[in-house]
C-alpha cells in the first residue's frame, strides 16, 4: 500500500502530478482544496465557511479539514492506497491523519515535497487564475498571502516526516513528464 503525501507550495504542481500518479499505481487522490470547491461550488454551509478563508489565501480551521478528510476515506476505501494532495498542510493535521491510517492498520509511506521558488510560483499562480476562475489565483496578495501560510504553518510538517524517515524532494521545475519521472523514481 501506498500513502503518498504530495507536498509543496501552492502552485507547485501537485493536482497535476496526482493526476498521473494515481493512474500508475491505482491509487485515490484526494485534494482537499478541490473537496472544498466541490463544496463551495454546491453552496453547502461547509463550502460557506471554507470559502471565507480560501479567498483571502488563509488556511480553512484544522477541525473542518479533518472531519472531511475522515468522511472522504471512510467513502472511498482503496487497498492500494492514497494520494494526499493538500493535507496534511499543519503539524495538527498531520498527527490526526496519523491516527486516521493507524485506525485502519497503514501509515504514510511516503511524502514527496515539489521544490519550486517563490516568484516561479507568483508566476504560475497568476497565470492558472486567467482561465481557472478560482478568486484565489486571481489576486497577487492572496497569492503571496498563501505562500507565507505555507512558510509558516506547512513546511513544518516535512520536518515531521522526516524524522520518520519519509520524507523527499523533487525538482518541481521543468516539464510535466521530466517532474513525474523524478517522483516515479522515488516511488518505484
Ligand atoms: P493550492 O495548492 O494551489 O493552494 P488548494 O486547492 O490545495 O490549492 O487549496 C486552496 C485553498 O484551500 C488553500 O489556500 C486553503 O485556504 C484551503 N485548504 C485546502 N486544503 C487545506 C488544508 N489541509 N488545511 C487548511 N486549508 C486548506
Amino acid at each position: 500500500m501506498i500513502n503518498l503525501i504530495l507536498f509543496g507550495p501552492p502552485g507547485s504542481g501537485k493536482g497535476t502530478q496526482a493526476t498521473t500518479i494515481v493512474s500508475k499505481f491505482d491509487l485515490t487522490h484526494i485534494s482537499t482544496g478541490d473537496l472544498f470547491r466541490y463544496e463551495i461550488g454546491n453552496d453547502t454551509p461547509l463550502g460557506r465557511k471554507a470559502k471565507e478563508y480560501m479567498n483571502k489565501g488563509s488556511l480553512v480551521p484544522d477541525e473542518v479539514n479533518i472531519g472531511m478528510l475522515e468522511n472522504k476515506l471512510n467513502n472511498t476505501p482503496n487497498p492500494h492506497g492514497y494520494i494526499f494532495d493538500g493535507f496534511p498542510r499543519t503539524i495538527a493535521q498531520a498527527e490526526a491523519l496519523d491516527k486516521m491510517l493507524e485506525g485502519r492498520g497503514t501509515k504514510v509511506t511516503d511524502l514527496i515535497a515539489l521544490d519550486v521558488d517563490d516568484e516561479e510560483i507568483v508566476k504560475r499562480l497568476l497565470e492558472r487564475g486567467k482561465t481557472s476562475e478560482r478568486p484565489d489565483d486571481q489576486n497577487e496578495e492572496v497569492i503571496r498571502k498563501r505562500i507565507v501560510e505555507y512558510n509558516e504553518k506547512t513546511s513544518p510538517v516535512y520536518e515531521y516526516y522526516d524524522k520518520v524517515g519519509v520524507s523527499k524532494k523533487a525538482n518541481g521545475i521543468g516539464d510535466l513528464a521530466d517532474v513525474f519521472n523524478r517522483i516515479y523514481d522515488i516511488l518505484k
